[in-house]
């Protein structure tokens, strides 16, 4: 951040709807001596190896978890809610602990090994990329900066990271935190700014991590390729969860709640489409409706409740032409469905559609609200065509009998299936999955290959028997039997 920027933005506060705070907009000359700096620094933490370069991620997070104070402050200024933004932070614990504990197997180099071709032994270098750079939207700000970062860092890179201009208080604070650690902070800083901002990042980077949404993901995608670095897409979802007739009708509609309405439904993979097998549908929706209705709001008090704020205001908009589009088309809101209006923030209950199609936008497009539309099917292939009647590929939840809902999970086309729960992608970082269809492009942000995509394998050949002079290529010492 600097004071020099030319350009200051306002942030709302998703409370108050006051715009209270204001950020400067870095422009590419300042990323451009940023990332020069950083790639300084790359060199050295690069040769330092993944358990040095563990042991001070390590550190360093351990002292924020033990010290959340200002980065929690800032945070929950960011998203109007408290328990939520205590446990974005909190998992980093358990990010930075998975990853160190994939890194001891995947960032070592394999030993020396003949290789097929008679004569020539391989070793291979693992080569991290300079500069990664990380863009991260507004629903969950600080887990989906850290996401990415993380692992690029473990890998050997250095990481400058945008996150969004809708949720940026906790920027100061994070690097505050980060500059107690000076050969981390050397190798790690944070900007603020807009679209322009993620823009001229892309300029700057060696690799790019996205989180976002599929219209500009398209643009950074785009960007990307016409530098020639790998773009990293996390993009949006339509999750589908398909209720079988084995599933007991108030867990599943307790869970799918949950999965639904979690963050106010502001997280990619909320489940934002319900099909419920027909024998079961009444009772499913009955019992989705009552716990629907008990859900409290974070207001008036913001520390009591289950559900805060709309973050972006933007967002009431897109939710609220979706529900009238759906309603003009025949659908049924059975509870919730307004957007009410409490100390200049927007809020809405967890809202239950039914007498929903696929005509509807409601069905097709991301929501990224509390609200769950559902269908009932009669047999279990039309819930999985309609399930996969979607351009989103991100994930899915299937209820019931396990051996039955794993069978219509493998029929998915997503990148991960909760089975008999939902969102479990939230709380499993060490099982890889990919994005699919227009939801991601690349390789998995979980798991292993989240830490092998920063790293470019070199194989280093050597000859040991005799290398071929020009006579191997003599015409006439070719055996033409
Ligand atoms: P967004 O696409 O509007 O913005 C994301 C980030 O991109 C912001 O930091 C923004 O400043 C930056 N940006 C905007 N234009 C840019 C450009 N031309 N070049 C580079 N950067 C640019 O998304 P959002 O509204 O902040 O976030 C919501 C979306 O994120 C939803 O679609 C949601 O599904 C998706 N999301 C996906 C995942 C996932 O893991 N798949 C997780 C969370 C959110």
């Amino acid at each position: 951040m600097s004071a020099t920027s030319p350009r200051n933005l306002p942030v709302c506060n998703p409370r108050t709807g006051e715009p209270d705070f204001h950020i400067p907009v870095a422009g590419p000359e300042e990323i451009a001596a940023l990332a020069s700096r950083l790639r300084a620094n790359q060199l050295a933490w690069s040769a330092a190896g993944p358990a040095h370069r563990a042991e001070l991620i390590k550190a360093w997070s351990a002292r924020l978890l033990a010290e959340p104070g200002p980065v929690l402050d800032a945070l929950v200024t960011d998203t109007g809610r408290h328990a939520l933004a205590l446990r974005e932070i909190n998992a980093l614990g358990g990010m930075v602990a998975g990853n160190v504990a994939l890194a001891t197997t995947a960032l070592v180099e394999p030993s020396e090994r003949p290789s097929l071709t008679p004569g020539i032994h391989a070793q291979t270098q693992l080569v991290p990329y300079g500069l990664i750079g990380v863009i991260s939207p507004w629903n969950f700000p600080f887990l989906l900066s850290m996401l990415d970062t993380i692992p690029a860092l473990l890998a050997g890179c250095a990481v400058i990271v945008k996150p969004s201009e809708v949720t940026p208080r906790f920027i100061a604070p994070l690097m505050a935190s980060l500059a107690a650690f000076p050969e981390l902070a050397g190798v790690c800083a944070f900007i603020t700014g807009d679209g322009s901002t993620g823009a001229a990042l892309i300029g700057a980077a060696d690799g790019i991590c996205f989180t976002g949404s599929v219209a500009t993901g398209r643009k950074v995608a785009a960007a990307c390729a016409e530098r020639f670095i790998p773009a990293f897409l996390e993009l949006g979802g339509k999750d589908p969860a398909i209720v079988l007739s084995s599933a007991d009708p108030d867990r599943a509609a307790a869970v799918v709640l949950r999965a639904s309405v979690q963050g106010t439904g502001q997280a990619c993979q909320s489940l934002e489409r319900i099909y419920v097998d027909a024998r079961i549908s009444k009772e499913f929706v009955t019992r989705l409706v009552a716990r629907a209705e008990a859900v409290p709001l974070n207001w008036p008090d913001s520390r009591s409740g289950q559900v805060g704020p709309l973050i972006f205001a933007r967002q009431a908009e897109i939710i609220a032409a979706q529900l009238a589009d759906a309603v003009e088309k025949g659908a049924r809101i059975l509870t919730g469905g307004v957007i009410e209006r409490h100390g200049g923030g927007y809020w809405l209950r967890p809202t239950v559609v039914t007498g929903v199609t696929h005509d509807m936008s409601l069905m097709t497009e991301e929501t990224f609200g509390p609200v769950l539309p559902v269908m009932s099917f009669g047999d279990v292939s039309v819930a999985v065509q309609l399930a996969n009647d979607s351009v989103y590929g991100l994930s899915a939840a299937v209820f019931g009998d396990e051996a039955e809902a794993l069978a219509v999970a493998r029929q998915l086309v997503v990148g991960a299936v909760s089975i008999n729960d939902g969102a479990l992608t939230t709380e499993v970082f060490d099982v890889d999955k990919n994005a699919f269809r227009l939801s991601g492009l690349g390789a998995s942000r979980m798991g292993a290959s989240g830490l092998l995509r920063f790293v470019r394998k070199k194989a280093l050949l050597i000859q040991r028997g005799t290398a071929k002079d020009m006579s191997s290529l003599e015409e006439s010492s070719l055996n033409r039997s």
